[in-house]
């Protein structure tokens, strides 16, 4: 969002906040995620989600893309249309080797972003929601042979919350996991998706400063693993950053959009090097925070 836009902004955050007062009863069928709902808005071939339907579109649209950002006092941003993406430094070179002991003991909440009757973002029969699940599992036993104790959002393919709740009662379901255990930390998994088929690249988005050097970490350590184009960190204000109490990030591991990309991104020994990124990337937090 660019500086000059934001007073016109604010009042169509007005409007759109009496609109999503009308509309927010709608049980939405997914929670949609980064860039989802303005895909299926401009994009001929994105599927439509089932119970979904204008309204529906129109309330996810608010809720992601305008409300969510606005409410947390334009302190976020997205990936179609945010401030250019925080740059990494350079490595420092091998960087300190990580002790596997940093993390026993610590509480961490992997939450594969969609999943059940909401694919996220999809091409062709691949599914983001098929993406994230893998590489959360994958996540999931790094973390526990390193000692974490690891609590899974959804380890199958469904909603989190049950069935015909409404977009916000599937995110909150999902912070709601992170908060009653008590979580060290939060981890979203995410594919992300753009109307430009060309775009590729792995990108990490925290909540505020408390969860900037986690982003920075887990963002390196991604890149270096992967080779995957880097798209950097950013801050955003999604509604499972926004909302958990604790270190969270959210990471897009690459574009489902373009065909290259999306076929990495099936391959099992990929998945494999996304998940070890970001295990090592929340090992170096640890270690070094
Ligand atoms: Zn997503």
């Amino acid at each position: 969002m660019i500086n000059k836009y934001r007073y016109k902004m604010l009042s169509w955050v007005t409007l759109l906040a009496v609109v999503m007062t009308i509309f927010a009863p709608l049980a939405v069928s997914h929670a949609a995620g980064v860039g989802d709902v303005l895909d299926a808005m401009t994009s001929p071939t994105a599927p439509t989600t089932s119970g979904g339907g204008i309204l529906n579109t129109l309330f996810s649209f608010i809720f992601d893309k305008l409300l969510g950002p606005i409410l947390n006092i334009f302190g976020g941003s997205s990936s179609t249309g945010g401030s250019p993406p925080v740059k990494l430094p350079p490595s420092s070179g091998g960087g300190p080797v990580l002790d596997s002991g940093v993390l026993r003991g610590k509480v961490i909440v992997v939450d594969p972003g969609h999943g059940g009757d909401n694919p996220g973002a999809t091409a062709g029969n691949k599914r983001e929601s098929d993406n994230n699940l893998a590489v959360g599992l994958k996540l999931r036993d790094k973390l526990r042979q390193a000692g974490a104790t690891v609590v899974m959002t959804r380890d199958t393919d469904r909603n989190v919350a049950p069935v015909g709740s409404t977009l916000g009662q599937e995110l909150q379901a999902r912070v709601d996991i992170a908060e009653k255990n008590h979580a060290d930390m939060f981890v979203s998994v995410h594919t992300n998706s753009n109307p430009n088929p060309s775009i590729v690249g792995a990108m990490t988005f925290y909540p505020s400063s408390k969860s900037s050097k986690l982003a920075l970490e887990v963002q390196s350590a991604l890149i270096r693993e992967t080779g995957a184009v880097d798209k950097g960190t950013e801050t955003a204000t999604y509604y499972v950053l926004r909302n958990t109490t604790m270190p969270s990030i959210l990471v897009e591991m690459g574009f489902i959009s373009n065909a290259a990309e999306a076929e990495k991104m099936q391959r099992d020994d990929y998945r494999n090097r996304v998940a070890q990124g970001i295990f090592t990337g929340i090992g170096k937090y640890f270690q070094t925070k």
